[in-house]
This record gives structure tokens, C-alpha cells and sequence, in this order.
């Protein structure tokens, strides 16, 4: 190896580029530096450029030239179109044998076509999902990186390297062939959606029907961040409750308008659990929930709508809190069973053999979702990787079957009092439906049999039926 050259080249150089390229600058690497604007290259090497060996490139071919083979280029751009227009200039630029990691949030069957493309010119692409903000890409962020299982020799333990570690185990490993890394990444997502909207289901609650203040909903966070429900998340959510708005006095969260962005990976998790038939309901709720409040002007206009008799709040709020904690949980086990049947799912149906207690491993450190409750799906799935459900680890039956009491009291006194909670009431008709002996489904097959001839199946014998309906003409 040239030690002139880089290991590593990063292009794209806005928050995320630039601190995982210091990132790697900090683990001892040679960093080529490139952006389209030489303007942020020069701003990282002014602000950081004493943090580690950087190479300062301006043209693509200066970029590539600078790094040793085989190349390795991670690009942190834009999603989209300009990822594929970066691909084909770097493309261009670079020989067989050598990697390009796309680490930005891409779809991953753009991911699929990019590989596709990109082998038959002999490189290798790897779809790298990343997570963990601009924090993580500084300090150690959760890699999933997909790809031929071939280049992950000389790139994975560069990418162990600058990821999280929990345990000392590395927050990164390889998922599988082509888009396997993107996918899990965008279901990652998904479940993060989930997650916060059931938090905020849970702050809702303590707010509307116990009329907490907001300091005291901050400390009963901060307190349930030392039990079960240890998280990232949970533990943020404290800190956003707590902070004071310095213009008006008032809890931030006051002044906020309550109207949710989405970046897309959300819709795209539901979009996909839609096309595999796998009931990712959770985040569905949660990707429709951010859509009705931005829907402002018509919630406006419907402020006024009758809401009819509504039950007094329950008259114990310590139970209550609990209620809500142990309600919050058993949703959270719902959520994620759900992400990790799409995953098999989306798995099975691109034969990427993904193995789901690998996940569990990397989402413990460095990822939005980390959670303590991660240790927990790993040891269910060493257990039994076949587990035909998150909900049937001995583990997680057991704390959801605690916690069911709870759950229906908090879903039940939501809905008398008229307090939505989407995300707790249909994750709970999930887990109702899914251990129901019988569905009423079977009137559906009826009914499909009854207008469109759809036929049904019988429980006492095989074969296909057709009744001869009173109503058929
Ligand atoms: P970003 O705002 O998504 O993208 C800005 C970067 O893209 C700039 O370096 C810009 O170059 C470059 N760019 C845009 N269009 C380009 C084009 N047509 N050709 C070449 N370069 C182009 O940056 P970011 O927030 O750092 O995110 C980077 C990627 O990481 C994204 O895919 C994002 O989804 C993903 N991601 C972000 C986070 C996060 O927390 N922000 C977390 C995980 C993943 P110029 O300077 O020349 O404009």
C-alpha cells in the first residue's frame, strides 16, 4: 500500500459527510476529501483539518487519483437523483475491483439497480444504511451495510471501526446482498416513526387525561429511562420536555407547532409492508398520524366537530402513569414485531438471508432507536432464529401478557375520554386478532364469494368452493 494514498474517500460533504470523513480521519485513516462546491472541502479542512490526515481533492479524477487500491468512495450526498448522478461520474473515473458505499438514506431498489449496474462494469456498490444523526456519524453510528459479501472483507472492519460499539461488539455488520442494507435501514425508520409516535400517544395521556404539567411528564420519562423502556428516545423526550422557551417562559413543546415533518423513509417502510402483505400497522398509524396534523387548515375547520359524552379522567394517576408505561411497552413489542416480520418478509422475497438477532445486535449502539430492550430481541432470536413472532419469545409473551391489563385500561380510558391513540388502540386490535382463534375473515370470503365468484375454502375438507347463492341471477 502507498501511504500516500487514502483508504478511504468521502464525497459529500454537508453535516453528515463531513464528520463521518473525521470519523474515519480520528480512526487512524487517510481521508480523501471531495464536494461538488470545493466550498465545504475547504470549511472541513479549516475547521478540523489538524484532526487527522486529510487529502484535499477538487476535481472527481484528483479525488479518485488519491485513493489506494482497490478504491473505496462513500458518497453522503442528497438521495435520489443526485446519488445517481455522483455514481456515474465516479464510475467513470474508477477500475474494476473497486467499492462505492452509498451511506446516504437511498431507496433500496434504487439500490438494486445501482448494483445491478455497477457490477456489470465490474465494480462493487455497497448500499450502506446509516444511522444516527450527525452525532453518530462523528462518534460511531449504526452501519448496515449491504453488498457483495466479497468487498465487506476489505471494507467491513474499516466500517466496524468508526461505528458504535456496545459490549465492544461493532454497531455494523454485513446484511446481505444488494439493497438488504438500505431495506433494513428504511424499516429501522419505520420503527423509529412508531416509537415516537407512541411516546407521544404516552405524553398525550399524562397531559390530557391526568392534566400532568409538562416538568412533571418530563421527570415520569426521565424515571422510566432507568427501567424497561431504557432508550435513546425515552431518554430525549425528557430533555425536550424539560426545556424552557427563553422568549415566552413557557414549555418549548408549547410553543412548537404541532404539525409533523416526514423525510419519506416512513411512507416507504409502509408502502413497502403493503406490497409484501405483512400488516405493518404501527408504523403505519405513525406515518398517518404525522399526515393528519399537517393536514392544519382541516383540522382548523374541524375543531368545532360534537365530541359527545366524554368519561371523567381516572382518579389515580400514579396507576394511571403506570398504565401507560406498561401500555407503551407492550406497543413497542408490537412495533417491532411487525418491522422484523417485514423484514423477513422483504428478505425472503429478495433472498437476501437476513438474520434478524444481527440486527437486534447493531441497533443497540449508535442508532436513534438504541434501546436496552435491543439486548432483549437479540437473546429471543439466538434463542430461536426461526421465532414465527417477536410476541412468541417466552421473554416478550410474558411482559406483554403483563402488561395487557394495563394496555386495554389505557386504550378503553383514551377512547371515553376522546384522547386519540392510534398507535396504542390498533397495535392492541393487533395482538387481539393475531391471537384470535377465529377471524372474521371468514365472512369476507363470503361475501367475495357472494358478488365476485372469489370461491372460499372449507375447515372440514380440502378443495375450493363455490355456493350457489339465493342472490346469484
Ligand atoms: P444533504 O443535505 O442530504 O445533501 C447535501 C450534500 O449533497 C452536499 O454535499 C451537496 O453538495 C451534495 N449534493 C446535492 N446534490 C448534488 C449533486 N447533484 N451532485 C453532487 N453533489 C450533490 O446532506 P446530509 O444531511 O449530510 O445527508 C447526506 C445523506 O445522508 C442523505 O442521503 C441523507 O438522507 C443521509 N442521512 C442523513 C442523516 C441526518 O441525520 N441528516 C442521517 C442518516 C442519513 P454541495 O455542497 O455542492 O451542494
Amino acid at each position: 500500500t502507498d501511504s500516500t494514498k487514502a483508504q478511504i474517500g468521502v464525497t459529500g460533504l454537508a453535516v453528515m459527510g463531513s464528520n463521518i470523513a473525521r470519523n474515519f480521519a480520528h480512526k487512524g485513516y487517510t481521508v480523501a476529501l471531495h464536494n461538488r462546491s470545493i466550498a465545504k472541502t475547504d470549511a472541513l479542512i479549516e475547521q478540523h483539518g489538524t484532526e487527522g490526515t486529510f487529502i484535499r481533492t477538487e476535481t472527481v479524477e484528483e479525488f479518485v487519483a488519491a485513493l489506494e487500491r482497490p478504491r473505496r468512495v462513500l458518497i453522503m450526498v442528497k438521495a435520489g437523483a443526485a446519488t445517481d448522478a455522483v455514481i456515474e461520474e465516479l464510475a467513470s473515473a474508477m477500475e474494476p475491483g473497486d467499492i462505492i458505499i452509498d451511506g446516504g438514506n437511498a431507496l433500496y431498489t434504487d439500490t438494486i439497480r445501482r448494483e445491478r449496474a455497477l457490477a456489470e462494469r465490474g465494480l462493487h456498490f455497497v448500499g450502506a444504511g446509516i444511522s444516527g444523526g450527525e452525532e453518530g456519524a462523528l462518534n460511531g453510528p449504526s452501519i448496515m451495510p449491504g453488498g457483495p459479501a466479497e468487498s465487506y472483507k476489505s471494507l467491513g472492519p474499516m466500517l466496524e471501526s468508526i461505528s458504535a460499539h456496545v459490549d465492544g461488539e461493532p454497531c455494523c455488520t454485513h446484511i446481505g446482498p444488494d439493497g438488504s442494507g438500505h431495506f433494513v435501514k428504511m424499516v429501522h425508520n419505520g420503527i423509529e416513526y412508531a416509537d415516537m409516535q407512541l411516546i407521544g400517544e404516552a405524553y398525550d395521556l399524562m397531559r390530557k387525561a391526568l392534566d400532568l404539567p409538562v416538568a412533571e411528564i418530563a421527570d415520569v420519562f426521565r424515571e422510566w429511562n432507568s427501567g424497561d423502556l431504557d432508550s435513546y428516545l425515552v431518554e430525549i423526550t425528557a430533555e425536550v420536555l424539560s426545556q424552557v422557551d427563553a422568549e415566552t417562559g413557557k414549555p418549548l413543546v408549547d410553543v412548537i407547532v404541532d404539525a409533523a415533518g416526514q423525510k419519506g423513509t416512513g411512507r416507504w417502510t409502509v408502502k413497502s409492508a403493503l406490497d409484501l402483505g405483512i400488516p405493518t400497522t404501527g408504523i403505519a398509524e405513525a406515518v398517518f398520524a404525522r399526515a393528519l396534523s399537517s393536514a392544519t387548515d382541516q383540522r382548523k375547520q374541524a375543531q368545532g366537530l360534537e365530541s359527545g359524552t366524554l368519561a371523567a379522567a381516572p382518579t389515580d394517576t400514579k396507576t394511571f402513569v403506570d398504565d401507560i408505561n406498561k401500555a407503551l411497552y407492550a406497543s413497542k413489542v408490537v412495533a417491532y414485531a411487525q418491522g422484523f416480520d417485514q423484514i423477513a418478509a422483504g428478505s425472503a422475497e429478495y433472498g437476501w438471508d437476513v438474520a434478524p438477532g444481527d440486527l437486534a445486535t447493531i441497533w443497540r449502539g449508535g442508532c436513534i432507536i438504541r434501546a436496552k430492550f435491543l439486548n432483549r430481541i437479540r437473546d429471543a432470536y439466538a434463542e430461536n432464529p426461526e421465532l414465527p413472532s417477536l410476541l412468541l419469545a417466552p421473554y416478550f409473551r410474558k411482559a406483554v401478557e403483563d402488561a395487557v391489563d394495563s394496555w386495554r385500561r389505557v386504550v378503553a380510558t383514551a377512547t371515553t375520554m376522546g384522547i386519540p391513540v392510534p398507535a396504542f388502540a390498533s397495535s392492541l386490535a393487533y395482538y387481539d386478532a393475531l391471537r384470535s382463534e377465529r377471524l372474521p375473515a371468514a365472512l369476507t370470503q363470503g361475501l367475495r364469494d357472494f358478488f365476485g365468484a372469489h370461491t372460499y375454502q372449507r375447515i372440514d375438507k380440502p378443495g375450493t368452493f363455490h355456493t350457489l347463492w339465493s342472490g346469484d341471477r
